[in-house]
């Protein structure tokens, strides 16, 4: 059996709701393929970004928690997103973005790939990787046009105190292979495709890394299903992590635990997916609970923050021919 199949999601810590809407659902022309809560926390929204269809290893995902303090990056968190773009459409996402209010850096990275770097609204570190060749499922209500959109997930980037053990569980239990080193980022893959990249760096010094607004909180991977999870799961407990029982997050399965650098990390299984309780066309336009938590929804949807979704941004479809 396979190690994982590459990135699933990232889930990251923003502050205020609406404007993590309009930013990535408007500017960013995301589609919000499901508006629900966090299952732990159920006053607490969570919101999926996705390609047109939910596509597992497109989904970008927050938890809006705008009362804690801003984040710190340091050893043991992730602290970069970077997702797939077309090739040649770096220009459009610059102007698009500085029409917005947010200023970007090019940038060339690793193996000559080209990218725009700029933070999020709330202070998430971003970049826009141009890959050729990738597809995705175009949202065709979004302000970007469907040859421009965002094709998910390309990347992530975090940061250990020691380098050792993190690389050998990369290795030898989610068997990604060792790219190169650049700048200090040591690249891991699957064969070097986009989505299934991640680059750690070693910062033996640094303060550890703080969860808080405008930063990762873990980064899900891959498995086809939940036989593979199971196997997954297996080797990660053999390999002295500790995971938590599979549990039912209703689009997926998931199993989390901290890798051996303190990175927490999620197994997350290829389907269902978000179309199993909403119709695919009407996906993210109304609060989707999990059935455990139906019974308290009048008192859930009273505590929550009203959101206006599409956000105005997209309704506007201004540079649309
Ligand atoms: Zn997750």
């Amino acid at each position: 059996m396979p190690g994982v199949l590459g990135l699933h999601h990232i889930t990251a810590i923003c502050g205020d709701p609406q404007e993590n809407v309009d930013f990535y659902a408007g500017v960013l022309g995301m589609r919000l393929v499901k508006r629900s809560v966090n299952q732990d926390d159920p006053f607490t929204y969570h919101f999926f970004y996705a390609d047109g269809a939910g596509t597992p290893g497109t989904d970008l995902t927050f938890f809006p928690w705008p009362h804690l303090p801003p984040a710190r990056y340091g050893p043991a968190k992730a602290l970069e997103v970077a997702l797939a773009v077309p090739a040649e459409t770096l220009p459009y996402w610059a102007e698009r973005l500085e029409r917005y209010g947010i200023s970007v850096r090019a940038t060339e990275r690793h193996f000559g790939e080209r990218a725009l770097t700029f933070t999020d609204p709330h202070g998430l570190r971003l970049a826009l990787v141009e890959v050729a060749g990738r597809d995705a499922v175009p949202w065709e209500e979004s302000a970007v046009p469907p040859e421009k959109q965002i094709r998910g997930l390309h990347a992530a980037r975090m940061l250990v105190r020691r380098l050792g053990p993190t690389v050998a569980f990369l290795e030898r239990v989610f068997e990604l292979t060792r790219e190169g080193v650049e700048n200090g980022w040591h690249r891991y893959s699957i064969g070097g495709q986009s989505g299934t990249l991640l680059e750690v760096r070693e910062d033996p010094e640094g303060i550890s890394g703080e969860w808080g607004v405008g930063i990762v909180h873990h980064i899900a991977w891959r498995a086809a299903d939940e036989e593979h999870q199971r196997e997954l799961r297996g080797r990660v407990e053999r390999a002295g992590c500790r995971p938590t029982p599979v549990i039912d997050r209703f689009w997926f399965k998931s199993v989390y635990f901290f890798e051996p650098g303190g990175v927490l990390f999620e197994l997350a299984t290829d389907g269902p997916g978000f179309a199993v309780d909403e119709d695919p066309a009407h996906l993210g336009e109304s609060l989707i609970l999990p059935p455990w938590l139906e019974p308290r929804r009048s008192v859930i949807e009273s505590r929550l923050p009203v959101i206006r979704y599409p956000p105005l941004l997209s309704v506007s479809s201004d540079e649309r021919e």
